[in-house]
């Protein structure tokens, strides 16, 4: 008898032990079992959420946020990306050669295009902009429809190119441009070497720059206005 208790002893409390971290392991697994189909439910609407937030972010208010007056942002590109092309107007390498033949295949079907300016350091786009917006007398929302703030210039990345007509100079950056052959051409060969028009009419921040052109024949290149293409897209939308 004295043996049996000491046994039971021995057994049953590793046993009882045993029962209760079971019981309490149950409970635990039928709290889980009950809240299973609301925490489901929570964390796919949570899930859902954090997307369409992410998607939000990325797509309109992230867009809008790193705007500063209806501008992109850009970074500028290191002096060793860029080409001299001719005194004052340097690009990025990707782009010269490209830039280079287009000039010539419109000189050979009697246009003459001119480059007015290429890359422009964020110190100058600083320089541009403030002064002349002091000289016309505009606050800085004017001021950027047609000139943009230093960190937010395409030029800045060596990929944009203003264009004139040397035939019509009076024309360089203005709207008239686009009257003159040289915008002409533009309009019917630039994408054969990969330039495209950046500010179009259908812009409301910017006003439409008939002269400014960007290069997206290269990764590098579409990977800088990738923002710009996507923001395009969903204006056409
Ligand atoms: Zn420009």
């Amino acid at each position: 008898m004295e043996k049996n208790k000491a046994i039971n002893e021995v057994f049953e409390i590793p046993v009882a032990e045993r029962r209760f971290v079971d019981e309490k392991n149950l409970k635990f697994k039928r709290k889980i079992i009950f809240l299973s189909p609301f925490l489901i439910f929570f964390f796919s609407f949570m899930g859902l959420l954090l997307k369409n937030n992410f998607e939000i972010n990325n797509f309109t208010i992230g867009k809008s946020d790193s705007r500063i007056l209806g501008h992109l942002p850009y970074e500028e590109t290191s002096k060793e990306e860029l080409v001299f092309i001719e005194p004052n107007i340097w690009v990025h390498k990707d782009m010269s050669q490209s830039l280079i033949r287009m000039r010539q295949d419109a000189k050979r079907e009697g246009v003459d295009l001119v480059f007015l300016s290429g890359y422009r350091s964020i110190k100058l786009q600083k320089d541009i902009f403030y002064s002349l917006k002091s000289i016309r007398n505009q606050d800085a929302s004017e001021r950027a429809r047609v000139s943009a703030p230093p960190g937010y210039s395409e030029h800045s990345t060596g990929f944009a190119i203003d264009i004139g007509d040397a035939n019509y100079r009076e024309a360089d950056f203005e709207v008239e441009f686009e009257n003159t052959a040289a915008f002409r051409w533009l309009k019917l060969n630039a994408a054969k070497y990969h330039f495209k028009l950046s500010f179009n009419k259908n812009n409301e921040h910017i006003d439409y720059e008939p002269w400014h052109w960007r290069y997206e024949g290269s990764i590098e290149a579409l990977k800088v206005f990738e923002t710009a293409n996507r923001d395009l897209q969903n204006i056409s939308k």
